[in-house]
């Protein structure tokens, strides 16, 4: 266990597409678990794999809210989406940068537990955003891409004037 870099934009392991893990092994576990250890440490809400330069497509989240629990979804894929809403987000390896997202309201999304279990989660709110910010990031898609060029423009030149240190107020994932 231990806690890896996060890779930031421009860092080209968070452009690729993800490969599936072939299995849940001892090697997943270990990932898990790093992937955790790292979110926890960045006080993060969500963090994939490809963020620490991993590209399988595994993810963990933890959105702090007490009926909810922490989990990890390998080879997950969202199978119904309903509904639209709009709210701001932010993202681990965009540190300095939040923006409106129009997101699903819900979704319904498939994959394998931490043992190799089916896992099936029916998620609104915010577990909804963070599954759908995670998914993206397996995809190689940050959540830059999906706001106007205008806005996209604008986020990427605050970016490139950023003071290191500043964190986002909103939950980063
Ligand atoms: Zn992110």
């Amino acid at each position: 266990m231990s806690v890896c870099r996060i890779r930031l934009l421009g860092d080209p392991a968070l452009r690729q597409v993800c490969e599936p893990a072939d299995e849940v092994g001892a090697e997943v576990r270990a990932l898990i678990d790093d992937l955790l250890d790292t979110m926890y440490a960045a006080d993060g809400i969500g963090l994939a794999a490809p963020q620490i330069g991993v590209p399988l497509r595994i993810f963990v989240y933890d959105i702090r809210e007490q009926d909810i629990a922490p989990g990890v979804l390998v080879n997950p894929r969202i199978v119904e989406r309903h509904g639209q809403i709009k709210e701001e987000e932010g993202c681990l390896s965009i540190p300095e940068l939040r923006e409106i997202v129009t997101r699903n309201a819900q979704v319904v999304i498939e994959g394998l537990g931490r043992e190799g279990e089916e896992v099936r989660i029916e998620a609104d709110g915010l577990l909804s955003r963070c599954l759908q910010h995670e998914c993206d990031h397996l995809d190689g898609v940050l959540f830059i891409d999906l706001v106007s060029p205008l806005k996209r423009k604008m986020l990427l030149s605050k970016w490139s004037k950023r003071e290191p240190g500043e964190r986002p107020a909103v939950p980063a994932m």
